[in-house]
């Protein structure tokens, strides 16, 4: 049975650090970085959590506390990954499109680097030759995750080296002697099917011949978690037979025995978050029945931006009858939740609970229509500790600098 805050201890922590909040269930996240552990047991296997997802310190923290490593989008995720504790061999920066400057700040802290450019690789090469083992990110030509906007290994994507390039890369490891100790490939978020990964596997595979310092496959993240009740995540157990299966193969094949790196970023947070706001409005229109809530897309972006599905729970009339709403936020702009959904009776001053709230909820919000972004609350063992407080005024015109008049 996973890990799950129930309606009264969402209700307790609505009424005790008020609403919108976000809410993260520590207990939640072991869970589930114990279930890639237990699927992937006797693999030379290491998990690296995606960062961007969520990267609250102090999740960060609880992160590193269950020995699970951090894989970074922006040199800060890197200063933040340090400042939570993780030792340099415990950091990957996989970097995109990014200035060469935060590659040497990547470096001179030693942590694991993976470079997603020719121009970038070609500059790493002259300064360090084979000094330093990095990986590089390749784009693998797969169509792949939930839909376009997160795909991210398609033919037309700005993402890693196109594989068709490869020889570039071979001619600087042949020209400078560089160390390619990691191929890497992400192709996208919420991807269901295991043979993608399987997909993914072949391409890198092949080319594997070509890297005689080789030590690690990076897979990336991009596993499914349910968001639509009923719906199944990607079958990990599944998954885990099939790498070990190619992994095996490859073994018995050449005598070469890699690494795998998984960068998981939602399988690990999305189920442990949940935000949960107030209704503020109750309005008719015609056969609509608007119910506004005190949040809106600064909150939570991810049903306008990507179309997301988040599933919502009246948590203050649960049991009350049925109606269908358009639950919509307060911004100067469209931004609906959800549309003809079915929620029990929603009365003025009802808490709304949005699920999966845990990855790209908080971490996309921003202060749009100069409001407050929400507080974090983490739940470890039972209790409840505020890890973000409100915004206030003040923080609004923290960074602003004042010209005399
Ligand atoms: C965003 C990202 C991930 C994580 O993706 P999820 O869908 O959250 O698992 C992993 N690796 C890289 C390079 C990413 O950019």
């Amino acid at each position: 049975m996973p890990a799950f805050l129930t309606h009264e201890q969402l209700k307790d922590i609505a009424d005790q650090f008020g609403t919108p909040v976000y809410v993260y269930h520590a207990e939640r996240i072991t869970q589930q970085y114990k279930q890639l552990t237990d699927a992937f047991t006797g693999m030379p296997v290491t998990f690296f959590y995606a960062s961007k997802a969520l990267t609250n310190i102090n999740i960060l923290k609880h992160i590193r506390s269950i020995g699970c490593h951090v894989d970074c989008s922006s040199i800060n995720e890197v200063h933040l990954a340090v400042k939570a504790g993780f030792a340099p061999q415990q950091i990957l920066y996989t970097s995109s499109n990014i200035d060469f400057s935060e590659i040497l700040t990547a470096r001179e802290l030693g942590v694991h680097i993976n470079i997603d450019s020719l121009s970038n690789l070609k500059k790493f090469a002259e300064k360090f030759g084979n000094s330093y083992p990095v990986g590089v990110r390749l784009r693998p030509n797969i169509m792949a995750g939930g839909n376009l906007k997160i795909s991210t290994g398609h033919n037309r994507s700005k993402f890693g080296i196109p594989v068709e390039d490869v020889n570039a890369v071979v001619d600087l490891v042949n020209s400078t002697g560089l160390n390619i100790r990691t191929l890497h490939i992400h192709t996208g978020s919420e991807i269901k099917d295991v043979e993608v990964f399987a997909k993914g596997i072949e391409v890198l595979f092949e080319l594997v011949p070509l890297f005689p310092q080789l030590e690690v496959i990076d897979l990336g993240g991009g596993f499914k978690v349910p968001f639509v009740p009923g719906e199944k995540g990607t079958d990990i157990s599944l998954l885990a037979a099939k790498v070990k299966e190619e992994f095996d193969a490859l073994e018995k094949q050449t005598g070469r025995r890699l690494q795998v790196w998984f960068e998981p970023g939602k399988f690990l947070v999305s189920e442990a978050g949940y935000f949960v706001t107030q209704v503020t409005v109750l309005k008719q229109s015609g056969d609509i029945r608007f119910a506004g809530v005190n949040s809106g897309l600064n909150h939570l972006i991810r049903p306008m931006f990507y179309g997301s599905y988040h599933h919502i729970e009246n948590i203050s009339n649960y049991n009350g009858s049925q109606l269908v709403y358009n639950v919509v936020g307060n911004i100067c702009e469209t931004d609906n939740f959800a549309e003809d959904r079915p929620l029990s009776e929603i009365r003025e001053g009802d808490y709304l609970v949005f699920y999966n709230a845990g990855a790209y909820g908080f971490e996309m919000a921003s202060n749009y229509n100069s409001r407050f972004k929400p507080a974090e609350v983490l739940v470890k063992h039972d209790e409840y500790h505020l890890i973000r407080r409100r915004d206030t005024i003040e923080d609004l015109l923290q960074t602003q600098l004042i010209v005399e008049e």
